[in-house]
């Protein structure tokens, strides 16, 4: 689509597919710039989300409306949002296939559409567990273990008082931390007291959180215990069915014990979107290695950022950890590298210095490494450090305004 202003300009059409973190951060680096473009922005929701504050929503700790805010605040000047679902990408007709609206054809494409749950291939854990991927399956979790609290309180039943999380990442311990903190509220429901409502994390490697060192995993592992969390590590689970995760319980793969619980959340991994699976892109699981510049390696005019997005960290020789704070990065990088392209210039190489990273366990307890030296924290400090980094990235993303409304100033405990 060619859009052509009063003075016969060729104007390229850009579009950003996703309005997540990567996604808003390079519309307002094209926002920034005036010139012979025009954007489009697609998002299936008409609000963007604070997805590392999806499991405070989950656990009831957060209302939706703290970690959301609408896209429309944030789009500016002549740029167009649809809201609608991205079906597919053909990168050589450069259209879009949308769900219910006509085709896109772009100039310059920002694929920048996030995540979904990996499940393995483990039998029964799409259909039979529960998912955390965004704000309308954190409430469904949120809703589903009120009304398991309320079950046990007519039928006395124990397993409706048993919450278990699957895979114990920064996500599982995360969403952990938020579940004890909400148990009291749970209890009130249930009409038991706070410990009887039981909380299990399992995970098939013998220890977490490898990234951290030992003190700090202490620190969050004394936590679970002081709350009775049931951590059960080395324990793989190998399939999940109607109220039960069954794992393997010794040497042999058929060495199997089942847990039973009315409340199964699955947190083992995320892949990129299954758009890029279903696009034809050459990926391993819906995620792209992507040029030094974060383009797809066949289209220089195509941009995969965040967590669709595969960057090799040559220190390491991995790639990076798919982060918000990496996705806010390249979002700014492909935003100025389109500006770049279109004023004629080449793409420059995307370089990335991690700030570290903050694990909360709870809205008062956290541990983690910040700054370039990946100092250790933790507690009170911690968690400071962490409300100031969800701060940053909303006055990034939504502007003061945001910062203001949705800001996290409760600093003081
Ligand atoms: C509970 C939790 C805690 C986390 N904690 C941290 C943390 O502390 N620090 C950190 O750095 N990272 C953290 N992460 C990881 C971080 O959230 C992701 O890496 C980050 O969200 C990726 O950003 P993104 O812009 O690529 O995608 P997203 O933030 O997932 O945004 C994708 C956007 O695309 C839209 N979309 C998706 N599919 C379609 C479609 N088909 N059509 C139209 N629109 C679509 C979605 O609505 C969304 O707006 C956490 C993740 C979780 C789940």
């Amino acid at each position: 689509m060619i859009f052509r202003r009063k003075k016969e300009r060729i104007v390229k059409e850009v579009t950003i597919l996703g309005a997540g973190y990567a996604g808003l951060r390079a519309l307002r680096a094209l926002q920034e710039k005036q010139g012979s473009f025009h954007i489009t922005l697609v998002d299936q929701n008409d609000y963007h989300y604070e997805a590392t504050c999806l499991h405070e929503v989950a656990a009831g700790t957060q209302p939706k409306e703290k970690i959301t805010f609408p896209i429309k605040d944030v789009v500016k000047g002549s740029t167009t949002f649809i809201q609608d679902c991205v079906q597919a990408i053909d990168t050589e007709k450069q259209e879009i296939t949308l769900a219910n609206n006509a085709p896109l054809h772009y100039d310059y494409l920002i694929v920048s559409l996030g995540f979904r749950s990996e499940t393995f291939g483990i039998p029964g854990a799409k259909e039979d567990a529960l998912q955390m991927v965004n704000i309308e399956t954190a409430e469904k979790i949120h809703q589903h273990i009120l009304a398991m609290m309320a079950k046990y309180k007519e039928t006395k039943d124990k397993n409706y008082l048993k919450l278990v999380v699957c895979g114990a990442g920064f996500t599982g311990i995360e969403l952990v931390g938020s579940l004890v903190e909400a148990r009291p509220r749970y209890a009130k429901i249930a009409g038991v007291q706070p410990e009887e409502i039981e909380i299990y994390c399992v995970e098939a490697a013998p220890s977490i959180l490898p990234m951290f060192n030992d003190d700090l995993t202490n620190y969050c592992l004394s936590y679970l215990d002081k709350w009775q969390v049931k951590l059960m590590t080395g324990k793989a689970i190998k399939a999940i069915k109607p109220n039960t995760v069954v794992y393997q319980d010794g040497k042999e793969d058929t060495d199997l014990a089942e847990l039973q619980a009315a409340t199964i959340i699955w947190t083992t991994g995320v892949s990129g979107s299954e758009v890029i699976t279903k696009s034809g892109f050459s990926e391993r699981r819906g995620r792209v290695m992507v040029n030094e510049d974060l383009t797809d390696p066949n289209h220089a005019n195509v941009y995969l950022i965040g967590d669709v997005s595969a960057v090799m960290d040559k220190e390491s020789n991995r790639p990076y950890p798919t982060t918000a704070q990496i996705a806010t990065k390249m979002g700014a990088h492909a935003g100025e590298n389109i500006l770049r392209q279109l004023a004629g210039q080449a793409p420059t190489p995307f370089t990335y210095q991690s700030q570290g990273s903050v694990a909360s366990i709870g809205n008062t307890h956290a541990f983690g490494v910040v700054g370039k030296g990946s100092k250790p924290m933790k507690g009170y400090p911690a968690s400071v450090v962490k409300k100031m980094i969800e701060n940053k990235s909303l006055l990034e993303l939504g502007g003061f305004k945001e910062v203001m409304a949705k800001g996290r100033f409760d600093l003081y405990h």
